[in-house]
């Protein structure tokens, strides 16, 4: 069984909070600033073809830890802050039965032990090069681009919070979409504070996924 783990991260170059890179995706959405960062596919070609290069060329067997000593620019610093084979494992650790689950993703999705597993076949963009590579596995869904409606889900009335005018004290209810609003009664722009923010918009963890390319690693 052939897979190389990776963990990545990217540092958002407009406000310079951490990002997790925790899926292969053409834009990544800043949670701290809202700004969404392109990642090329010549960007991915460089990140992963890297990674592959290590793996293979290095024939390193065990994974290594970079810490962020490898910065790829892209729109931001993206560091890989780990590499290697590994089997493919759930967010517990424990490993993905992978002929099995790929018999039977629905969706993409493979439930084990009351999680379930983003597997999903290596879009054509990326697949050129990464060899033999056939699937993602593990990758965090939600921060797969996909338009421009996606991104943010609006959370369900019961997460309205109540948030006062820093300008005219007025009573204003946000819902987590957007991070600026219009107070409603002075027009003053408000700024939605980190606290507040964060309550609708946990910051993620980076996640460790991984490349699959079946039964053996490429020659
Ligand atoms: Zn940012
Ligand atoms: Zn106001």
């Amino acid at each position: 069984m052939a897979a190389i783990a990776v963990e990545l991260k990217l540092e958002c170059r407009y406000c310079g909070s951490p990002i997790p890179l925790n899926a292969v995706s053409p834009k990544i959405l800043c949670y701290h600033c809202l700004t969404l960062i392109s990642i090329s596919k010549e960007s991915w070609k460089e990140i992963l073809g890297e990674i592959c290069r290590r793996v293979f060329d290095e024939n390193e067997n065990r994974l290594t830890f970079t810490g962020n000593m490898i910065p790829f620019y892209v729109e931001g610093n993206v560091c890989m802050r780990l590499y290697g084979k590994e089997e493919p494992m759930n967010l517990n650790r424990k490993p993905i039965p992978m002929k099995h689950a790929l018999e039977h993703l629905q969706d993409n999705l493979f439930s084990m032990q009351g999680q379930t597993v983003f597997i999903r076949p290596i879009p054509k963009e990326y697949s050129s090069f990464l060899k033999s590579a056939t699937h993602f596995v593990g990758e965090d869904e939600t921060q797969i681009y996909r338009n421009q409606n996606s991104e943010i889900k609006n959370p369900t009335s019961s997460d309205l919070v109540v948030f006062t005018c820093p300008s005219c004290g007025g009573a204003l209810k946000i819902d987590g979409t957007k991070r600026i609003l219009e107070c409603t009664y002075c027009k003053v722009n408000v700024y939605i504070p980190d606290a507040l923010w964060f309550r609708f918009h946990p910051s993620k963890l980076t996640r460790r996924w991984y490349i699959w390319f079946g039964e053996s690693y490429p020659k």
